[in-house]
């Protein structure tokens, strides 16, 4: 893998923006299939993810069939959660029903970082795409490199792979853009004490407590603990509230603070409200909309990455448009993600 840029204006049949699961599924599919792939990603790598790294039921099924068996320095300790259990006035109540025996319990630097280097494509880190333009037979990418200078890269076909707040639906869908709003999440990595199992993750649903939910669990020495919520102007007093609430239930005793992160996340899979791309521009993972209940992104990011891929390799066979491929391929996808959001107005209030 080449994991630096060798020439400026070198020619590849797809880019795909994004080194998350998404991304990094598309670029799987194509070079098997002897395309030449560009991954750019705009941090260097291995990034720093805002998220849980549980590996959840079907997660495991498509990393095991589409990678292959996890390196063992992918994972954090406990490496595998034994369930996942919700909490209500103080009181850890129900474990939420898994397929599986447990929840693998990764760390997403490291877990993506194997992703793409397992998929054989051309990766430029700490590069960003700032422009796109199409043709009737290609797309011209602009590139912000790392010495800040652009680069123009054309290509056949790009996959917009870039995550919720997706820079390609913004450049090829302003209007959609205008009517998607983001909600904020608060993620604390903290050393000292609770009286919570470290085997579990934790959701709290308590009525007192105003975010969506509160979490909590275990990765290496770290608590780790968050909320997402409404608004951005109240998220800093959502979080206080939720750790006084984790010290009066749970006897939360925090040492230090190591790591406090924020990020949005959209609200288009709870609409139903799906952007899959524009003529050779196709959108996956979170860039497309797809994150299910509870913010498990992981299963239809590699799920629908993959139906990208898929569905270039298939239009050059079939000379079909490859957006009209997609889209009918990703129907089963976004039939699960509905699903699983209807299954919202169960636990998560309603403000
Ligand atoms: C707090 C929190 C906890 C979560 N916990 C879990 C969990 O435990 N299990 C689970 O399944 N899901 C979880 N999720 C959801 C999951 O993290 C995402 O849904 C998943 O990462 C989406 O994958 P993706 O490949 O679509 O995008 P991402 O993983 O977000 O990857 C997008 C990539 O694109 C890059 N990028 C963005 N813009 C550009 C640009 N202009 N140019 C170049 N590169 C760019 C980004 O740097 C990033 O590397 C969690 C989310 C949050 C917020």
């Amino acid at each position: 893998m080449s994991m630096q840029k060798n020439e400026k204006f070198a020619f590849y049949d797809v880019i795909i923006v994004g080194s998350g699961p998404a991304g990094t599924s598309a670029a799987n599919e194509l070079v098997k299939n002897g395309y030449k792939v560009l991954v750019i990603e705009e941090k260097k790598l291995p990034r720093y993810k805002m998220c849980s790294g549980l590996i959840m039921d079907r997660s495991q099924d498509l990393v095991l069939e589409k990678f292959g068996p996890l390196p063992p320095d992918v994972f954090s300790e406990p490496k595998a959660l034994k369930g996942i259990y919700f909490s209500k006035e103080g009181k850890v109540l129900l474990p939420l029903p898994l397929e599986k025996p447990e929840v693998w319990n990764v760390w997403r630097s490291s877990f993506d970082y194997w992703l793409v280097k397992q998929s054989g494509a051309d990766v430029w880190e700490s590069h960003r795409l700032v422009g796109l333009s199409q043709t009737e037979d290609a797309v011209v990418a602009t590139i912000l490199d790392s010495e800040k200078k652009h680069v123009v890269i054309n290509a056949s076909y790009l996959i917009g792979c870039d995550g919720g707040r997706s820079t390609v639906r913004k450049l090829i869908a302003p209007a959609f853009e205008k009517k998607v709003h983001y909600l904020p999440c608060i993620q604390i990595y903290c050393t000292g004490t609770v009286d919570l199992d470290p085997a579990y993750y934790y959701m709290f649903f308590d009525s007192d407590l105003h975010s969506f939910y509160t979490w909590l669990h275990i990765k290496d020495d770290y608590i780790v603990y968050g909320i997402n919520c409404h608004s951005t102007q109240s998220a800093q007093q959502i979080l206080k509230e939720s750790t006084d609430y984790l010290a009066g239930f749970f006897d939360l005793r925090i040492d230090k603070i190591e790591k406090k992160s924020g990020c949005v996340i959209s609200d288009m899979p709870a609409k139903n409200n799906f952007f899959l791309g524009e003529k050779r521009v196709l959108l996956a993972g979170e860039a497309a909309g797809f994150v299910n209940l509870f913010g498990e992104g992981i299963s239809p990011a590699i799920a629908t990455g993959s139906l990208a891929g898929l569905s270039i390799l298939s239009a050059k066979h079939s000379g079909e448009k490859v957006l009209s491929i997609y889209e009918n391929e990703t129907k089963n996808e976004k039939k699960l993600v509905v699903e699983s959001w209807a299954q919202a107005g169960m636990f998560v209030k309603k403000t």
